[in-house]
């Protein structure tokens, strides 16, 4: 079912690129995608994979020596954000795009209480000239919409649990309402029954404030609970794009993400042991000619180490293999 819903951010074949002592290394090679209001899209792949760098680059938050966008756009609003100045970027990350990242522990300040760290969020994009009381009572609006009690925003982050922290993040990323929320690997540092609670967290919010989210994630079981769209990346490049819907009972695959399939517990079939993809993602600065999943696929053709496949789309995804071009 198509859905008519309006894009908020279309990324078109970005390039970036890391400059090492010797050379360029390309970490994101020419993907493209976009994200409609209200949804939320899946990056999935290991790591290496180039999520958290096309995840920076939408923020500009790259690291200015060693980084460099190549190629492609980023509209986010139909504003190419490639083009925007600097101070148009501090007044879009934080309040129109938010990001949270994957330990709680490296994004809070453990010497300031954890209201103060709201309350500077609110603070920077205060447009509507709010009172320094109307500012306190969005703190506490901010932490009862992540389940805290106000009465701890005078609390530090080393007083919280690992789940309570990543709270706090959430609070703080979600303080200004952004119409974006970008979460890196969000629950990876919590343990499993803490994940299931601030993904589920996440998703409320999601809907009350109608956010649209990009979820980057190793797990195809977190994006089947809590997304729109799927895109799976493998060494820079979207190898299998499309709704999650269709990804998830469509029996054509690119043969990687049949091998994230195959790397999901399962306990009612029975299967003892987990099928792990085998070997590891390519060293960037060597990368296989053809396919770059070709060392590693089980269903590897000549055709497949020379050339790099095009795109077969079935209506409703994309896949990036010669099975199904050839
Ligand atoms: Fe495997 Fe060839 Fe498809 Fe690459 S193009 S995923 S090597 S079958």
């Amino acid at each position: 079912m198509s859905d008519s819903r309006e894009i908020l951010l279309d990324i078109k074949d970005l390039e970036i690129a890391y400059q090492t002592d010797f050379e360029h290394v390309k970490a994101v090679n020419g993907i493209s995608f976009s994200l409609k209001k209200g949804t939320t899209l899946g990056i999935v792949g290991e790591t290496g994979a180039g999520k958290t760098t096309t995840a920076l680059s939408i923020l500009r938050l790259l690291p200015d020596r060693t980084a460099r966008v190549a190629g492609g756009s980023i509209l986010f609003d139909n504003k190419d954000l490639m083009q925007a100045s600097e101070n148009e970027m501090l007044r879009i990350r934080g309040k129109r795009i938010s990001m949270i990242f994957q330990d709680p522990m490296t994004s809070l300040n453990p010497i300031v209480q954890v209201g103060d760290q709201i309350l500077e969020a609110l603070s920077l994009h205060n447009t509507e000239n709010l009172s320094t009381a109307e500012l306190g009572k969005r703190v506490d609006q901010a932490l009862e919409l992540v389940g805290i009690q106000k009465n701890r925003k005078k609390d530090f982050p080393h007083q919280f649990s690992g789940g309570m922290k990543q709270r706090v993040v959430i609070a703080i990323a979600m303080a200004c309402e952004p119409e974006l929320l970008i979460a890196d690997e969000p629950t990876t540092a919590l343990d499993v029954t803490i994940q299931a609670q601030v993904l589920g967290m996440m998703n409320e919010l999601k809907v009350k404030l109608n956010t649209s989210m990009i979820l980057i994630t190793h797990d195809l079981g977190i994006v089947a609970q809590t997304c729109d769209d799927v895109c799976v990346m493998y060494a820079g490049e979207i190898v299998e794009i499309g709704t999650a819907d269709h990804i998830f009972n469509t029996k054509d695959h690119h043969p990687y993400t049949t091998g994230l399939f195959g790397s999901i517990p399962n306990l009612k079939i029975d299967t003892p042991r987990l099928n792990p993809i085998a070997g590891l993602m390519p060293d960037p600065t060597n990368l296989p000619k053809g396919c770059k999943f070709s060392p590693r696929c089980p269903k590897c053709m000549d055709i497949c180490k020379e050339k790099k496949p095009d795109y077969y789309s079935d209506g409703e995804h994309k896949i990036m293999c010669h099975l199904y071009t050839r």
